[in-house]
């Protein structure tokens, strides 16, 4: 099978980037292309022009400071689970990235395409939504409470270029994965924050009929206790989450339930399993 014939831009400057893509026909930004280059071979997709971002220096880097850890949207997954700084600042994020795929997958994938992207079994998204992150693009920042609206679905406008993101450092975070076992994308999995002004926030990936989700619920138990305990006895409505030939949505609301305990005992740790 073939694909269309497409042109491939690489430009260095956000400007040009951002230009190109208002100017020219049928565009699409590819970052790691780990979703976009096979969807372009399944034909589902089939942009006429190509915009490569990850020569652009704005969308690279990490800064790290007494409370706020700031990652340019085509840093790779290796790169942030390798990150001393990232370790030392948000464990549990150190942790996600590294159990995202395999060794391959984290070289070439990038934070900012799974952000963009947005698919409902991804792990990124988890944490933007618990580490109340602020997604900055060409033209604004948006609040992740904000950010994610439904399935494969975001608040990015045509052309809206994800730039970098910036996670709040949380006093303690933690987060816990039940991997699909062919993909290793998630099947349920959970990450706990409990911020520095005391609130507690549950984003819960891979289930959500919608995507991503806060547990509000959770929230509630853990805000009073942060002890796995304190979750004992509540559950999702199986009628919110996802079934498919991986996981009926009854089994999903159970590995919700699982995951998010486990996320609590992982608080601290880069380690998520
Ligand atoms: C075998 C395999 C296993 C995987 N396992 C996991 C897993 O366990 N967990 C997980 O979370 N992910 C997993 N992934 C996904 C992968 O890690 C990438 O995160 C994902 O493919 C998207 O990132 P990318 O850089 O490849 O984006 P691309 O494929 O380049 O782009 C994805 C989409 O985002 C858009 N886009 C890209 N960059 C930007 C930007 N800066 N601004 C605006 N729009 C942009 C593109 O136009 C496209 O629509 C897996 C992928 C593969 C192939």
């Amino acid at each position: 099978m073939y694909m269309y014939e497409t042109t491939y831009h690489r430009p260095t400057t956000l400007t040009d980037a951002v230009t190109l893509h208002s100017e020219v026909d049928e565009p699409a930004y590819l970052s790691g292309g780990h979703t976009l280059i096979p969807t372009m071979k399944g034909r589902l997709a089939a942009p006429a022009n190509l915009i490569d971002v990850r020569r652009i220096p704005e969308l690279s880097g990490i800064t790290v400071t007494v409370d706020r850890v700031v990652i340019g949207s085509a840093t790779t997954h290796a790169t942030v689970a390798a990150s001393s700084e990232i370790v030392a600042a948000i464990p549990a994020l150190a942790g996600l990235a590294g159990s995202i795929g395999d060794v391959q997958v984290r070289h070439v994938g990038t934070m900012g395409g799974s952000v963009a992207n947005n698919d409902p079994a991804a792990d990124y998204p988890s944490a933007v939504l618990s580490l109340d992150a602020i997604v900055h693009t060409d033209r604004r920042a948006i609040p992740a409470d904000d950010y994610f609206t439904g399935l494969y679905s975001t608040a990015l406008e045509q052309g809206e270029l994800l730039v970098r993101i910036e996670y709040k450092v949380p006093e303690i975070a933690g987060y816990a994965k039940f991997r699909n076992p062919a993909s290793r994308y998630a099947m349920a999995a959970a990450f706990v924050s409990k911020h520095r002004d005391g609130s507690v926030r549950v984003a819960i990936t891979g289930a959500g009929n919608a995507g991503v989700f806060r547990w509000t619920e959770a929230e509630e138990a853990l805000q009073g206790s942060l002890d796995p305990r304190a979750l004992k006895g509540l559950s999702v409505d199986p009628d919110t989450l996802m079934g498919d030939m991986h996981a009926p949505a009854d089994y999903r609301a159970h590995l919700v339930a699982v995951m998010t305990r486990r996320a609590v005992e992982n608080l601290g740790r880069a380690r998520i399993d």
